[in-house]
């Protein structure tokens, strides 16, 4: 794919990159190696005076990073905003918080004294996609400077702004340039980096397909590799939630980023009494979402991405109506190659649809009818997926009883699912593996090593 900012609003091409050759790339590499081994001698606290300045260049940029998104993925400018605001977030959080979480952790043997120490790798590669461009890469920046290791990013082939954008913010908070590059380079050049032994590691946000190929790369050369990938995740609903807001935060989590987002609910998993209420409720709140132009403040949801993307979604949601779903909100795309996609809502979702196996990754919410708690269960754990999900019901402790049962990296009880510095973020079954955020996340890129003095 080329590396170029194309307006999915206006089908406009905004700028065009060449992308970088592997001698360009490798002279990046033996750059940041070298600072690696420097970087890693610093201190927590000079480290966190730049964390803390990167988050002010977000804040004070947060105008031009939101407008960035909006004319290169098609996020209107109001999200934009509050990505750049969360990003400055984590920034502060891990500036505040990664000493103590990277801190000795003593242990009890027989030894005079045990403990584990917790040291820098080195250079880590980052493969991010572009849905949340600049919230992905941060949530591993942040804390990979944080721990002493040095990150090389390979952003989407869409997003090229955003990626020189966070670069320059690194760079201007006072991080050596070494420390933080954007790579501009196709996706063909990751196996290439994974080769050399002065990448350490490699974390990837993004398509079961991508992370599959990168960690069989990554196996083959012994590197760990941290993967965050599709998820489908289960919005169980039962007869005694609070309809009303259980509806109203459905259509939201469908909404967010017009669709795009793993952890968006894709599987609205109802119980059988309600459903028809549900889906009612739920189309009242889908039709009050506002489209236009992404710039635009009052502009709710934008485009999808890229053309190509509503293609692919429009044929998911044919083949899945062929296959027996029905269609209970028309919307969709008005002809092909373009990006726009209005919502939908398909009910009557079986197996044998692909709408039940695949991520559908836009505004289209699916309906499956449970007979009671236990099947919606079943239902929710019928799935390759396991990244988050989310329970609604009056009776909390049933709920959070229901919430273990659900085989996934993060479950919340009538709540929406959120990412959070404080809280782990992860997947299981075909989601990934490993976590980001927190102190796990940190935790994912040093070396645990273990120090016994006798
Ligand atoms: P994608 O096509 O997999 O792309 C993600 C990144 O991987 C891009 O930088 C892409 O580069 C690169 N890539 C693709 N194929 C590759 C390969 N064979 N080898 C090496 N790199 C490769 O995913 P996307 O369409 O951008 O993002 C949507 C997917 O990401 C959805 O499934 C979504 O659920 C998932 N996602 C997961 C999380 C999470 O935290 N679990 C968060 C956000 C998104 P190019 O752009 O150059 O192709």
């Amino acid at each position: 794919m080329a590396i170029a900012s194309i307006n999915p609003y206006t089908g406009r091409v905004e700028r065009k990159f060449r992308a970088f050759s592997w001698p360009q790339t490798e002279r990046i590499l033996t750059q940041a190696h070298r600072a690696a081994a420097e970087w890693r001698t610093t201190t927590f606290a000079h480290r966190a005076q730049l964390m803390h300045r990167a988050a002010d260049l977000l804040r004070e940029r947060q105008d031009e990073l939101a407008r960035i998104m909006a004319l290169e993925m098609g996020k209107p400018v109001v999200d934009g905003r509050a990505e750049v605001l969360k990003c400055a977030l984590c920034c502060d959080y891990y500036a505040d918080h990664a000493e103590e979480f990277l801190a000795d952790d003593p242990i009890k043997t027989e030894a005079q004294r045990s403990f584990i120490s917790h040291e820098p790798i080195g250079v880590v590669l980052a493969v991010m996609p572009w849905n949340f461009p600049f919230w992905q890469v941060v949530r591993f920046a942040a804390p990979a400077l944080m721990a002493g290791n040095v990150g090389l990013l390979k952003h989407a082939s869409n997003v090229p702004q955003c990626a020189l954008a966070l670069e320059k913010i690194y760079h201007d908070a006072g991080f050596p340039a070494a420390t933080f590059r954007a790579l501009l380079v196709g996706s063909d050049m990751v196996e290439k980096l994974l080769e050399d032994d002065r990448v350490r590691a490699v974390t990837l946000t993004g398509s079961e397909l991508a992370g599959a190929q990168v960690a069989a790369t990554a196996g083959r050369q012994i590197k760990k590799t941290v993967l965050e990938l599709g998820g489908s995740d289960a919005f169980i609903v039962l007869a005694d939630a609070d309809l009303e807001l259980a509806a109203k935060t459905a259509a939201q989590t469908r909404m967010i980023n017009a669709g795009q987002s793993c952890i968006a609910a894709k599987r609205f998993i109802v119980e059988k009494p309600v459903v028809k209420e549900f889906i009612s409720k739920m189309k009242t709140h889908l039709l009050a979402f506002r489209t236009g132009d992404p710039l635009d403040e009052d502009t709710q949801y934008g485009p999808l991405a890229r053309p190509d993307l509503a293609d692919e979604i429009t044929q998911q949601v044919e083949d899945s109506i062929e296959q027996g779903a029905k269609v209970e909100l028309h919307g969709g795309q008005s002809k092909p190659g373009t990006a726009l996609f209005r919502p939908m809502i398909l009910s009557n979702i079986k197996p044998k649809q692909r709408a039940y196996h695949e991520e559908l990754f836009g505004p289209v919410a699916l309906i499956l009818e449970a007979k009671n708690a236990e099947d919606a269960v079943r239902l929710a754990n019928d799935s390759r997926f396991g990244l988050g999900g989310s329970v609604w019901t009056r009776d909390v402790k049933r709920g959070e009883a229901l919430a273990r049962q659900v085989e996934a990296g993060a479950v919340f009880v009538n709540s929406m699912v959120k990412s959070s510095p404080e809280m782990p973020f992860g997947g299981v079954k075909k989601s990934g593996y490993g976590r980001e955020l927190s102190y796990l996340g940190i935790r994912e890129f040093v070396n645990q090593k273990s120090i016994w003095i006798a």
